[in-house]
């Protein structure tokens, strides 16, 4: 698994490609984005019908939009749909009609508190349509009568997500997840898809341990559906990370899975600890992205979420302000590996069993000093090499070890290595 010098501003080129698509929970929008992943990977584009009873859920109706606007009593357009997508409460349901201001007004969605900035906003499970603007905006309308168009439908349709299952030498999973149900909003939505998008195609063609599946689902209903219509691949899933949040210049928050002792908890604080950059880690909490439920008690699985800004923990969030500007290359980089190390403890973090348990093995009979001699750091895989015979007993894994002897992992491999060549440890 090699990095590639550019990944991140590969990352943030398709992150700029998919911004201005009109992304919602089901619709055009989202097929249309996965059809450019498509470019990338081989994604497999699955379409579930609206309808389909999923758990306590069922898939909604499929959403389009063509065009929406609002027009002034000079007849001047004010609000327009095609200028920003975040415009729209996504699943408006079609309308054209006057309204005097007082009654449009509660259909206009604004942040006070933030007056120059659109919020995003969304009405999938109750019937309504409504408009988002900056607030300044908002301040600026003079009484009169206002024309409204939307050009929606509400119908019919599927739910559409991706799917890439990469199989590895055993059928035990890694799940990758990302929402794309998010219109023009850059962090919170592109910048996980990115990442995943070039973690998958960097692993494919590799040989690797686990399998893996990515997929890029719209947000909750996504993993919902996907869990209610997988339920039997569930019991291979090992480890997981649901992936956000990823491209702007918080430091890096770790959201352990809801057992919080998993090995992808482990692993991640793990990466995060050496990384050199800020961190926090919390223990899980029901709110935030899918692994609400990926972590729901029926399930339990060990999938962690890894951000930079925690959820919800930056004034742009979920506004116009989250865009192209907020993320950046060398962000995204730093976040791609940082997933990527974790990959790879994961791939190579395995728990050994001493052979030759009963008091030390005679090591320089074995040729096992002559072994690491012109080694650097020599007299650090002598002390791996003691750590890992004594803890491998089957509980221990080389990470556990690792930590154990504060020691660094990359060495507990090498060390690991040797002692499986002279059939020390298996
Ligand atoms: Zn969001």
């Amino acid at each position: 698994m090699e990095i590639m010098a550019s990944v991140g501003s590969d990352m943030y080129s398709l992150a700029e490609k998919l911004f201005p698509i009109c992304r919602s929970i089901t619709g055009e929008g989202v097929r249309q984005s996965l059809r450019i992943l498509q470019e990338y990977i081989p994604l497999e584009i699955h379409e579930v019908p609206s309808g389909t009873p999923v758990f306590d859920w069922t898939v909604p109706p499929e959403w389009n939009i063509r065009d929406a606007w609002i027009k002034g009593p000079n007849g001047e357009t004010i609000v327009d749909f095609k200028c920003n997508n975040l415009h729209i409460l996504q699943y408006s349901i079609p309308i054209h009609q006057v309204f005097e201001l007082e009654d449009l007004k509660k259909h206009l969605f604004t942040l006070p508190d933030q007056p120059d900035l659109i919020p995003y906003r969304t009405s999938y499970y109750q019937q309504n349509w409504g408009f988002c603007l900056a607030h300044h905006e908002l301040q600026r309308l003079s009484e009169g009568s206002y024309e409204v168009y939307i050009d929606a439908s509400l119908e019919e349709g599927s739910l559409t997500y991706g799917e890439l299952y990469l199989p590895g030498e055993s059928t035990q999973e890694v799940l990758l997840s990302a929402h794309i149900c998010h219109p023009s909003l850059a962090n919170d939505n592109l910048s996980g898809i990115s990442l995943l998008t070039f973690l998958a195609q960097c692993m494919l063609g590799q040989k690797n341990r686990y399998s893996y599946r990515f997929l890029f689902i719209p947000g909750t209903i996504g993993s919902i559906t996907w869990l209610a219509l997988n339920e039997p691949k569930v019991q291979n899933i090992q480890h997981g990370l649901v992936a956000s949040l990823l491209g702007d210049a918080g430091g890096f928050t770790y959201k352990r899975s809801r057992r919080g002792d998993a090995e992808i908890d482990k692993v991640a604080e793990y990466v995060l600890k050496h990384s050199g950059h800020p961190y926090q880690v919390f223990d899980f909490f029901p709110y935030g992205y899918d692994e609400r439920q990926f972590c729901s008690p029926g399930f339990n699985l060990p999938v962690g979420n890894l951000t930079r800004s925690p959820f919800g923990g930056y004034p742009e969030y979920h506004t116009s302000g989250d865009n192209l500007q907020l993320i950046q290359a060398q962000y995204l980089n730093d976040s791609f590996d940082i997933y990527h190390q974790i990959i790879k403890i994961l791939e190579h973090n395995n728990y050994y069993k001493n052979l030759n348990p009963k008091c030390e093995p005679q090591l320089g009979k074995r040729g096992l000093y002559d072994a690491i001699g012109g080694d650097s750091d020599q007299k650090k895989l002598q002390m791996a090499m003691l750590w890992i015979l004594n803890f491998s007993d089957g509980n221990y894994s080389l990470l556990d070890i690792s930590e154990r002897a504060e020691l660094p992992f990359y060495l507990i491999l090498k060390m690991s290595k040797v002692l499986i060549e002279y059939e020390l440890i298996a």
